[in-house]
């Protein structure tokens, strides 16, 4: 049976398969593989999804629903008809539409899929996109984020080198920026940075902008068609605009023939505001991942707007060389999803790219505050982009005289109040009868590379209480199991006793030796142990592998040597017997 891979877009949705060695797109009647994610309803007809729901958007814009994907793990509504729909709902319909073009294409029911999700997607939002595949009668065989997803069509391009990639991910509503480090058959995340309000319908709206400039048109002043109007012929346009060309942009209103010129200058220009916060981004990836410029091997451009030239070229003034286009940029996230589908079938595993490899978001728990006794404040457990599995254990103190218990709340988020931030669930504990501050309990926070986050909290007394915040429910015994699996997992790279054991012995390697040899091997025992310490894959692997290496050379060269006098040895006791 055949599982699909799907690109579940803000604007776009496709879906992929695996065939004869390679990765196929879905498309529909009229060979388009893009499925826009609008829904639309028509009274006394039922719903309209992609397209023709598209069409509407201008037309019928309360009785169409348009990026919900943003809303995802809300109860955000919105009405079609005189129903009212959730961003799931609305999600299950457009994934239904790609199971049905895919089980027409592929002749068997499809049942399973791999679903792409944006790296920073939460909890709720991951368990939001399940149900709604649920819905549509498809089982999620496994979430990938969408920068994995690119990597890995950058991989079965490229091959399987050691390589550092910024995925840049430019689409309807959202730009995310992806620092991912890929090495054996490992996809790491190592930071996202992005922001929810900045893409393609952003260079509409400024297009919209430079259009009613030149014609003297206040924007506020023209009727909502108009303004359709104007918004559709400034994204034709752009799309239209290919490099050293240029476009005439007409349109009659009210009466009135409004022309503006558009060339790759002028939009440069037109998009500048925009490219500002680019290269904000930009900045805040390289710092989060504690990287540079010239530590990036290639920059992959993904989604629709990156088809811009004049995005490349600014990523490409940017970056200081060229980045890489893998065919139509908004097509790499589910070609990746159709080469995971495949991988998948035939049995094999991409370890680590799974769902979270980076905490996207920091989790914390809600402390008092001494300014503001009403208002709570976050006290961050784990920090964003830290790299999973994650484990941190924190004392708290009472602030109230003989306090019965404590109300241990857990929020994600980065705002400083925690009514700001996501309140993901609470555990409350008993705790000494004693005064303020002299009381405490211990909190600890795990998270693993499924997305699973364990929250425990022990009292003086020894009690015990947890939960487990993730889409699935354990059983006591499955806790019990997983509980102990993650204190293995838990065990940093420094203290894994492997490791522990080659740095002993690189040790008294260093004890015997002397001058050069010794500084040598204290360089390279510094080098081991901050990879070790640094807590990526790729450092951890490489700071092993050079422990290895220099811990053979030395216990070959203590062969040798222990050869050397042995033989010399035998020589002159066989000297000794001939005299
Ligand atoms: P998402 O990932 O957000 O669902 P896509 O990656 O499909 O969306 O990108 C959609 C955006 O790409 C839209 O804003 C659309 O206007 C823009 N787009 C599509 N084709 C082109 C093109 N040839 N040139 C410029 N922008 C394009
Ligand atoms: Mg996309």
């Amino acid at each position: 049976m055949a599982v699909i891979g799907i690109d579940l877009g803000t604007t776009n949705s496709l879906a992929a398969y695996w065939k004869d060695k390679e990765v196929k797109l879905i498309c529909d009647g009229n060979g388009q593989a893009l499925v826009p994610s609008v829904v639309g309803f028509v009274p006394g007809e039922g719903f309209l999804v992609g397209e023709e729901a598209r069409e509407r958007l201008l037309t019928f814009p309360s009785d169409t629903a348009a990026s919900f994907k943003c809303f995802m793990g809300t109860a955000r509504e919105y009405v079609l008809g005189d129903k009212a729909y959730t961003p799931m709902e609305l999600s299950a319909m457009v994934l239904k539409q790609l199971k049905q073009n895919a089980e027409f294409i592929l002749k068997e029911e499809i049942e399973e899929a791999v679903i792409t999700v944006p790296a920073y997607f939460n909890d709720r939002q991951r368990s939001d996109t399940r149900k709604a595949a649920q819905i549509a009668g498809l089982k999620v065989e496994r979430f990938i984020n969408e920068p994995s997803a690119a990597a890995l069509a950058y991989r079965m391009a490229f091959g399987e080198e050691d390589k550092t990639l910024l995925v840049f991910d430019f689409g309807g509503g959202t730009l995310d920026l992806s620092y991912v480090e890929c090495f054996d058959n490992v996809i790491e995340i190592i930071a996202v940075a992005g922001d929810n309000h900045l893409g393609g319908d952003d260079i509409d709206r400024e297009i919209c902008g430079y259009f009613c400039k030149e014609n003297g048109l206040k924007g506020e002043e023209l009727g909502l068609k108009d303004l359709a109007r104007v918004r559709k012929l400034a994204e034709r346009s752009k799309i239209a605009l290919k490099e050293g060309e240029q476009i005439s942009m007409e349109l009659e209103i009210e009466g009135r023939l409004c022309r503006a010129m558009l060339n790759e200058e002028v939009l440069f220009e037109i998009c500048m505001p925009l490219f500002e916060k680019i290269k904000k981004l930009f900045l805040r990836i390289l710092e989060d991942a504690d990287s540079r410029v010239s530590r990036i091997d290639d920059l992959i451009m993904v989604g629709g707007s990156s088809r811009l030239c004049v995005v490349k070229r600014f990523l490409t003034e940017l970056l200081g060389k060229e980045p890489v286009v893998l065919g139509d940029t908004d097509k790499v996230v589910a070609f990746g999803a159709g080469a995971y589908a495949g991988i998948r079938q035939r049995g094999e595993d991409i370890r680590d790219m799974l769902l979270t490899d980076v905490c996207p978001f920091t989790l914390g728990i809600g402390v008092a505050n001494r300014t503001n006794r009403e208002k709570n404040i976050l006290c961050p457990m784990i920090e964003r982009n830290s790299t999973l599995p994650a484990s941190v254990r924190e004392r708290f103190v009472t602030v109230g005289d003989y306090q019965k218990q404590i109300a241990v709340k857990i929020y994600q988020g980065e705002e400083y109040y925690v009514d700001d931030n996501v309140f993901l669930g609470e555990i409350s504990i008993e705790v000494a009868r004693k005064m303020a501050g002299e009381a405490w309990i211990e909190v600890q926070f795990t998270y693993d590379i499924n997305g699973i986050l364990h929250v425990a909290v022990v009292n003086e007394m020894g009690e015990r209480k947890q939960v487990l915040l993730a889409n699935q429910t354990l059983s006591e015994e499955e806790l019990a199991r997983y509980e102990k699996e993650m204190e293995h997992l838990m065990l940093p790279p420094i203290r894994q006793p492997e490791n522990q054991a080659m740095l002993e012995k690189l040790l008294a390697f260093y004890k015997d030796s002397t001058g050069q040899r010794r500084q040598q091997i204290g360089m390279t025992m510094d080098r081991v142990i901050e990879g070790l310490q640094s807590g990526r894959k790729k450092a951890v692997r490489d700071a092993r592998k050079w422990g290895r290496l220099l811990l053979e050379e030395l216990e070959s060269e203590k062969d040798m040597w222990e050869d050397v006098l042995f033989d010399g040895e035998l020589k002159w006791e066989e000297e000794d017997q001939d005299e």
